[in-house]
């Protein structure tokens, strides 16, 4: 009977609430805990300057937990429930403050200025002493202007844009470049383009594999392009898979590349390696 159905749909109802409340509390403990024991780990994702000679643009730090229980886990698994609890910004801090101590050391070793870029999530801008612990790492570990990039997601825009505007303004004062992840996702809307003074927009090209239509695709990355151009802001295509990819940005004029075609993120051992193979041939994200 529809009386039974409904029953039984509200056991179902009441089971997977009750799961998922359990495993985000452990997350959570779990989580607070990792960031004590330092769990948590820095890969780096290279940028690849395309018109360049593929040569390398800086990287971006992306998050590893390698969890003590549970082995290596991607930030997909917990950057959400991190998100939820407010656990991200502690670690959103930790991985900054991780990148600039690497950075410095690098430095230190007389190679050549590297651009690094971190994320922050959109709970960490709100915060009030946002721009004040940044500037304040960024300054401890006596990093250079323009050589820090953090990179917001364009949903940061839903919240609250002259807040994100100001904070955008300030950072780029305090010597940091700001970029919009994941534009064309979802949220992004042309207002951004008109009253922002980000320097960078990184597209998904991921995003766009969905619809299958190649050609309509192509109209919409490369009038991105042109336009952010036009805009001065820069844009790095991400996720980037295959050749024929890279050629059609090429010809569109996009300059930099980050993806599994040049490059999986990898530890920072193994990235600083491969740097060295390079004997000092790397440039800026900016520069042409
Ligand atoms: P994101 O910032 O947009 O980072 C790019 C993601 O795309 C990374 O996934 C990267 O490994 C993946 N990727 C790069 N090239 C390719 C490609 O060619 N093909 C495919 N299929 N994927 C590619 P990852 O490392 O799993 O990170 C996922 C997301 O988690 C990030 O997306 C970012 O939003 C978030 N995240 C990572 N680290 C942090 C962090 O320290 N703090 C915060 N708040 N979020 C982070
Ligand atoms: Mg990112
Ligand atoms: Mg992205
Ligand atoms: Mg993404």
């Amino acid at each position: 009977s529809i009386k039974d159905q409904v029953g039984s749909q509200m056991t179902f109802y009441t089971e997977e609430i009750r799961n998922q409340t359990i495993k985000e509390t452990e997350m959570e403990a779990l989580g607070k805990e990792a960031l004590e024991k330092e769990e948590f780990v820095i890969y780096m994702q290279p940028k690849v300057n395309i018109q360049k000679n593929n040569i390398i643009a800086g990287a971006e730090a992306l998050v590893r937990w390698n969890s003590r229980q549970k082995g290596m886990i991607s930030p997909g698994e917990f950057i959400p429930l991190f998100e939820k609890t407010g656990l991200v910004v502690d670690l959103d801090r930790y991985m900054f403050e991780k990148a600039c101590h690497w950075l410095r050391n690098y430095l230190d070793a007389g190679r050549p200025a590297l651009n690094v870029a971190v994320n922050v999530s959109r709970l960490g801008l709100f915060q009030e002493d946002f721009v004040e612990y940044y500037s304040g790492i960024k300054q401890k570990y006596r990093i250079p202007d323009f050589l820090l990039e953090l990179e917001f997601t364009e949903s940061v825009m839903l919240d609250d844009s002259s807040t994100f505007k100001n904070v955008v303004e300030i950072l780029k004062k305090n010597g940091f470049r700001c970029s919009l992840d994941d534009f064309g996702s979802g949220y992004s809307s042309l207002n951004v383009l008109k009253n922002l003074s980000i320097d960078i927009l990184k597209l998904d090209i991921l995003f766009f594999k969905e619809g299958t239509d190649l050609r309509r695709e192509r109209v919409v990355i490369a009038n991105t392009v042109a336009m952010a151009k036009e805009l001065n802001i820069k844009t790095i295509a991400e996720g980037v898979e295959d050749t024929e990819q890279v050629e059609f940005l090429k010809s569109i004029g996009c300059d930099v590349v980050q993806g599994y075609v040049f490059s999986r993120p990898m530890p920072l051992m193994e990235f600083d390696e491969m740097l060295k193979t390079l004997r000092g041939r790397s440039i800026d994200v900016l520069k042409d």
